[in-house]
């Protein structure tokens, strides 16, 4: 069973700091994000990111979004971050926007994250609940939202905790969402920002970005 905090009134951060040692033992942990609940393991550990895909149930050629709280987890993840790139983090981050990145080695970022992918969704979530525990486990966290593959993702504890509480070592309960939308998902390809996946962030506050320099 999994340890329960109650972080829906005050923040915790000694109970944050529990969930992050679970991150750091390799545990997976359930956690608040603006857009939706995440399940979330080291994106750097390899056995504990295959635990998410067996919590959900989840076909292993669907790439996880890997969490930061700074830009240098993204340095460490990732070849290069062009102009526009940047832009979009200016503009976005932390916020509801996943960027697809070039991978800069399996060895870093391990191909169970990405189903093999060469590339890498990296997402700054704002939620102060999440931007604790990622910044406290001090490793990027791979994180899908937390439900079972194929049911709607969880945007409060209870719809989720009954499928979920004995798979998880760790629920960090932050309440309702502010969302309740995914993230929009995004690959920038020279001066064009196409998306992967619509979500919170719309094609016209995209658009704006191309023009400005
Ligand atoms: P979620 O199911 O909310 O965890 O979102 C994961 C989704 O992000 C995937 O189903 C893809 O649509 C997208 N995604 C993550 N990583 C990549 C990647 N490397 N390339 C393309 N899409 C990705
Ligand atoms: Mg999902």
């Amino acid at each position: 069973m999994a340890k329960y905090s109650n972080q829906k009134n005050k923040i915790n951060y000694e109970e944050i700091e529990e969930a992050a040692n679970e991150i750091k033992k390799g545990n997976i942990v359930l956690f608040p994000t603006e857009t939706v609940y995440g399940i979330g393991a080291n994106a750097l550990d390899e056995k504990a990111v295959r635990k998410i895909f067996v919590a959900k149930g989840r076909a292993g050629d669907n790439p996880l979004i890997v969490h930061v709280s700074s830009i240098e987890m993204v340095e460490n993840i990732v070849k290069e971050i062009s102009h526009l790139e940047q832009k979009l983090i200016e503009n976005f981050w932390p916020g509801p926007l996943t960027i697809i990145f070039g991978r800069k080695s399996s060895k870093i970022i391990p191909n169970v994250v990405t189903a093999n992918l060469d590339t890498v969704g990296i997402r700054m979530p704002s939620n102060k609940i999440a931007k604790a525990l990622i910044e406290r486990a001090n490793v990027p966290i791979a994180a899908p939202s937390a439900n079972i593959s194929g049911k709607p993702s969880g945007t409060k504890v209870e719809d989720i905790i009954d499928e979920l509480e004995n798979k998880v070592s760790y629920i960090l309960d932050g309440g309702f969402v502010d969302i309740g939308l995914e993230s929009t998902v995004v690959r920038v390809n020279k001066d064009e920002i196409n998306i992967l996946r619509p979500g919170k962030i719309t094609k016209s506050q995209l658009e704006k970005m191309r023009s400005k320099s």
